[in-house]
């Protein structure tokens, strides 16, 4: 048995309502070597900490206790919710350029982010004169080196760090491919394992631009993605890991509001409408909680949220159009006939408290569905005007915008931000070469085999 014992006390001050308030913690880590198992203890005591949680629902406060769960004490049905009790200083491009508004206490070696600019070219031909993008993606010659050319790097990321100053030994997670390229691509900044679960008919959807990380295990599952989720959920339940938390996961949300913390920080205004391709929704969500964040340091006009869907999947448009709170996702999978796969997600946080349906109350928000057909016209005409070639789940967005103009929900000179979540998929395969990835395990409806081993 080897065992090796550290601690470690940091002072520093948080300034906060005008008050300088004391800071103090210590760590104490405690690691096992035992036959190979890996065992990890973490306590920790924080008085005062950078950030506090709130239920949206119950409204309790409280301090975070660095478990990696996502739930109201009180078993509210409601997303938690960080409050930070300093402002922000900003600081360099990149995700970790704003830190003082994410839920850790130091950044990884992860330095991207979201990259903003003008659009010239479709803006003319829409006869918009203030579109604006948050893009994301592979196109070095825009500054933009998102190796698996989507956003969901950047909250996948955020998340890991997060994790890791949880104390967490791994983490589950199921996906329709975009966080799982993302985990191949970046699980090894963190020591720790993660055993992705995703759906067979989106696995040619899974690539990298280099050798799997040695603690990231990748799962096929036969089924539909909500089987990868339950089953992503199940595997944490049966073994020592934690499942990821999903959109309810408050680093996910902090990470993608950067989206707009980024915009602010670059145009030094907030955008009157922002656009986005929803399936689970927690990128808009995250820009709406990351817009309250902002108000409490300026005047600012929330952005009215504009969500959009692959039809005939459309239950978060659906129910938003019909006035009501509760989703009914048709019975069929969509990964059966959807283009935008992405936004395959049948249990959205829609309706939870603090959820979508609030983000879109609280701001005057719209709902669109988006063809198949629509997809591709609208990949054709932004791949013509700017050059880029885009994701389908990001033509759906770019398609919202085109109706939101025919049906009169924008103005010609009003300020648009448009969310490319995915973009640059060609320049990639050029520049990096990608390599396809073989599952390491295969399940169909039975998780014995993996819990015994990894139990
Ligand atoms: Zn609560």
């Amino acid at each position: 048995m080897n065992v090796i014992f550290f601690a470690c006390m940091m002072l520093c001050g948080v300034v906060g309502w005008g008050i300088i308030c004391i800071k103090i913690y210590l760590i104490v880590k405690l690691y096992y070597l035992i036959g190979g198992n890996f065992i990890y203890i973490s306590v920790r005591l924080d008085f005062m900490d950078k950030y506090v949680l709130r239920c949206h629902d119950c409204g309790h406060e409280f301090q975070d206790p660095r478990n990696f769960g996502f739930e109201c004490p009180e078993n509210c049905n409601a997303l938690i919710k960080t409050r930070y009790l300093s402002g922000i200083k900003f600081r360099e491009n990149g995700v970790w350029g704003y830190i003082d508004w994410l839920p850790v206490e130091s950044k990884n070696d992860y330095s991207h982010g979201t990259v903003f600019f003008r659009s010239e070219s479709l803006a003319d031909e829409l006869g918009l004169k203030n579109l604006y993008y948050a893009f994301h993606g592979y196109f070095p010659d825009l500054g933009a080196h998102l190796e698996t050319c989507t956003f969901k790097e950047i909250e996948v990321v955020v998340s890991l760090r997060y994790a890791r100053e949880c104390g967490v030994r791994g983490i589950s997670v199921a996906s329709v491919g975009n966080t799982a390229n993302a985990f191949l691509r970046y699980g090894d900044l963190e020591e720790l394992k993660i055993f992705l679960f995703v759906p067979s008919n989106v696995f040619d959807c899974v690539f990298t631009v280099r050798d799997i990380p040695e603690n990231v295990v990748v799962v096929e599952v036969k089924g539909s993605y909500d089987d990868a989720r339950e089953m992503a959920m199940k595997f944490s339940e049966l073994t020592p890991y934690v499942y990821d938390g999903g959109g309810k996961n408050f680093a996910r949300r902090d990470a993608l509001a950067t989206v707009i913390y980024g915009f602010y920080h670059k145009f030094r205004k907030t955008p009157d409408h922002y656009f986005q391709a929803v399936g689970s929704g927690t990128g808009a969500i995250a820009v709406y909680e990351g817009w309250e964040r902002l108000r409490s340091v300026g005047e600012f006009r929330p952005p009215k949220i504009h969500v959009s869907q692959n039809e005939p999947f459309t239950p978060i448009s659906d129910a938003w159009v019909r006035g009501e709170r509760k989703v009914n996702p048709p019975g069929f999978d969509p990964l059966d006939v959807i283009y935008a796969k992405v936004l395959a997600n049948r249990n959205p946080l829609y309706e939870i408290s603090g959820g979508l349906y609030d983000a879109l109350s609280k701001t005057g928000g719209k709902g669109y569905g988006v063809s198949n057909s629509e997809i591709r016209y609208a990949l054709r005409f932004f791949r013509k005007t700017e050059g880029i070639d885009i994701y389908p789940a990001a033509g759906v967005a770019v398609y919202s915008l085109f109706r939101a103009i025919e049906e009169g929900n924008v103005e010609s000179d009003s300020t648009i931000l448009l969310n490319i979540t995915g973009a640059g998929y060609s320049e990639l395969k050029r520049e990096l070469g990608i390599e396809r990835v073989k599952p390491h395990y295969v399940v169909d409806g039975d998780l014995e085999g993996l819990v015994r081993e990894f139990g």
